[in-house]
């Protein structure tokens, strides 16, 4: 993964040449609780976005933004709240030893199990996202990995790993461990019989590789269903991961569903 970082821009040859041209870039923030609140909002966001995306299925998902202060600390959804409705107000914060230091609704054990070990194995990860979307979960029961099979797929260009050994609902901090480690250094992973994984330097990225992750899986599964795909050749998916396999990339994709998310659901701040 490459660091999101506002002086790193997008690849020059995916902007147009001229002067005075504006486009959305990371912000700065002069205080941490301005940064809490936009980290907070943001997950607010993602979670809308995940609703819209039919990426909710009962109580299942998590996704989670470290604290800026206490950085030993992640905040997450409350156990049993759909998607739609999760205000940054509703959010809780967990610590790295999984007991709930902020608020006062459950969080879901797999949730704490999952992303302590997560946060704690990356320390440059802000966000990590997890749910049951069904082409996530239906690519992770497939011996294949994900492919090289359109331009989108290329953000996962030697940027997976693969947590292979289902053994349950994730409970226990062990477990969480050995997906850590299957993570390694990747920004995704691929949890075998069970879904996808996703993590970013931003809220924004970790949101943004979770959905596109689930399109590749179903452009994936659709494509082999109507025939055999041509795969890109290693240098084409090379060089294309340079151009939208980013950690700026991450975030800048997410840019225009925060600008319709927050102007459909300003609640999303309460
Ligand atoms: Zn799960």
């Amino acid at each position: 993964m490459t660091t999101l970082d506002a002086t790193d821009p997008m690849p020059p040859s995916t902007i147009a040449v001229g002067a005075q041209l504006e486009m959305p870039l990371p912000q700065t923030f002069a205080t941490v609780e301005e940064e809490r609140m936009h980290r907070k909002v943001t997950l607010a966001a993602a979670f809308r976005m995940f609703s819209k995306a039919g990426l909710d299925e009962g109580v299942a998902g998590h996704v989670t933004a470290r604290d800026p202060e206490h950085t030993d600390s992640y905040w997450v959804n409350p156990f049993g709240m759909h998607f739609g409705l999760i205000k940054q107000s509703d959010l809780v914060r967990v610590d790295h030893a999984g007991n709930v230091v902020e608020g006062n609704r459950a969080v879901n054990g797999a949730a704490v199990a999952i992303h302590c070990a997560v946060h704690a194995a990356r320390p440059d990860v802000i966000a990590a996202a997890h749910a049951h979307g069904p082409y996530g979960k239906t690519l992770s029961s497939l011996p294949q990995g994900i492919e090289m099979l359109t331009q989108d797929s290329c953000a996962f260009y030697n940027d997976f790993g693969v947590h292979e050994s289902f053994s349950g609902v994730v409970l226990d901090a062990e477990e969480g461990d050995k997906i850590g480690r299957a993570l390694g250094t990747k920004k995704a992973v691929i949890l075998r019989n069970h879904g996808m994984l996703t993590v970013g330097h931003s809220v924004e990225s970790a949101a943004w590789w979770f959905l596109t992750l689930e399109r590749t899986s179903q452009s994936q599964l659709m494509a082999h269903a109507a025939g055999t795909p041509i795969v890109i050749d290693d240098a084409n998916a090379e060089a294309t991961y340079g151009t939208v396999g980013g950690e700026f990339a991450g975030w800048f994709q997410f840019q225009p569903i925060w600008q319709k998310i927050s102007k459909d659901n300003p609640d999303i701040w309460d």
